[in-house]
């Protein structure tokens, strides 16, 4: 593998402008003695919605890497995919996020379940961790844990199987990932879901197990951080017993998919991290491109408006733009300014609201929450849009670099 770091960090770029001023802040990360590994990610969904391919990513993407003279890894993930998708994206990328959220729950042939429930049972009933309680399981948490996860790891070993017949294991990233699932998982659960993909042969760099509490997208973690603390801490044991007693890779690490800003999670993530000593990936959204949006207000006068007549248009199309993300946006619609209300704010009102800065008084995130799905909106606009990101150039670049350095990497790698 082109050296996946111990920590690597998932990052959006809608519209393949920003690749450079992102790889600008990791840079400052190893500047600051910490290595970590720039993924950029887009999923298939993202990819439809304006109309792009992975390979304007890379193109992007490599164009950085040669102007920053970048000799560290780098990765294009294959976001959320299954095997209706899996072609769009395996010719280009090295990171593959095997989405088995879908198949969770999905029914199983009695075969396929003797199958799994015989490798269950070579364990007995029980088993003990280093630092964890027992687990204990039997004939009936077996059936309905396979009900739950059969159908969906059988398909994570489809998809894994083939990629490998495009790629070689030891040169791609391979997560899985169940985040967007319907239900939470415990470590009990993840155990046995490790165990049974061990079992089946597939090997993994990275696992994305969903958390309790809600990710929203670009907004905070609502949820009780306590019990996201220890969740957390009995997953990285798990994992770390299987870095080291089984047939996974030693460097198995966790993934976190935050959705974005997930920041009262960022300082207890660190203790974490520095307690166990292990590794993390954080999986960011795009919200890279509401900092192109800030950049645009604090640019000038066409910026400005142009974002204003964004926001028009997202009013008038809030039903369409929210049908992709109801599960992980919630807007409070009494909370979003009339259009003609924000055609009078001034770029200083604009920028403090839509910046994710809790402490100001003017930040509103159901405001964030509606501009961050209306990217799609923007791509309509087409060269005005892209014309215009060009324009405020310096201020966009600023704006990105800054966010993804001070409120990510700062706070969750280095502790500050
Ligand atoms: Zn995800």
């Amino acid at each position: 593998m082109p050296n996946l770091e111990k920590f690597s960090i998932g990052v959006g770029d809608r519209f393949a402008r920003e690749a450079k001023a992102q790889l600008e802040a990791v840079k400052k990360a190893y500047e600051n003695g910490i290595g970590i590994s720039p993924v950029w990610n887009k999923s298939y969904r993202e990819h439809q919605i304006i109309g792009s391919s992975p390979k304007s990513t890379i193109e992007a993407v490599q164009k950085a890497v040669k102007e920053l003279n970048w000799s560290h890894g780098y990765f294009l993930d294959a976001d959320h995919i299954s095997l209706k998708n899996v072609d769009f994206f395996i010719d280009i990328c090295n990171f593959f996020t095997i989405d088995i959220a879908e198949e969770i729950n999905a029914s199983l042939s009695e075969d396929e379940e003797r199958k799994l429930r015989n490798l269950i049972l070579k364990l007995g009933f029980q088993t003990q961790l280093a630092n964890l309680p027992i687990f204990q399981w039997n004939e009936s948490f077996v059936a309905n844990f396979l009900k739950t996860y059969g159908k969906a790891l059988l398909e994570a070993q489809k998809i894994y199987r083939y990629i490998l017949t495009k790629h070689s294991r030891q040169q791609n990233v391979i997560e899985i990932s169940m985040d967007e699932g319907p239900v939470a998982q415990s470590a009990q659960e993840i155990y046995l879901i490790l165990y049974l993909l061990t079992q089946l042969n597939v090997k993994l760099d990275t696992i994305a197990p969903r958390f309790a509490g809600l990710f929203l997208k670009g907004i905070d973690y609502q949820g009780n951080t306590e019990q996201f603390k220890n969740q957390t801490a009995d997953f990285l044991k798990v994992l770390q017993w299987f870095q080291k007693h089984s047939g996974q890779p030693e460097h198995l690490k966790l993934s976190l998919h935050t959705g974005s800003d997930k920041f009262s999670l960022y300082p207890i993530l660190n203790r974490l991290l520095n307690q166990f000593q292990t590794g993390l990936h954080l999986k960011t959204a795009g919200t890279t491109w509401l900092e192109e949006l800030i950049g645009l207000c604090e640019g000038g006068a066409a910026g400005l408006q142009f974002v204003k007549s964004l926001y028009r248009s997202a009013i008038a199309q809030m039903d369409q733009l929210l049908q992709p993300y109801a599960a992980i946006v919630r807007i409070d619609r009494q909370n979003l300014p009339l259009p003609d209300e924000l055609d009078n704010w001034n770029a200083e009102q604009l920028v403090r609201s839509l910046r994710h800065n809790q402490s100001d008084s003017l930040f509103n995130k159901d405001l964030r929450q509606l501009f961050h799905i209306s990217y799609g909106l923007a791509a309509q606009y087409g060269n005005t849009f892209y014309e215009l990101l060009e324009t405020y150039r310096s201020e966009i670049e600023r704006n990105v670099t800054e966010n993804l350095f001070d409120r990510h990497i700062k706070p969750l790698f280095l502790g500050g």
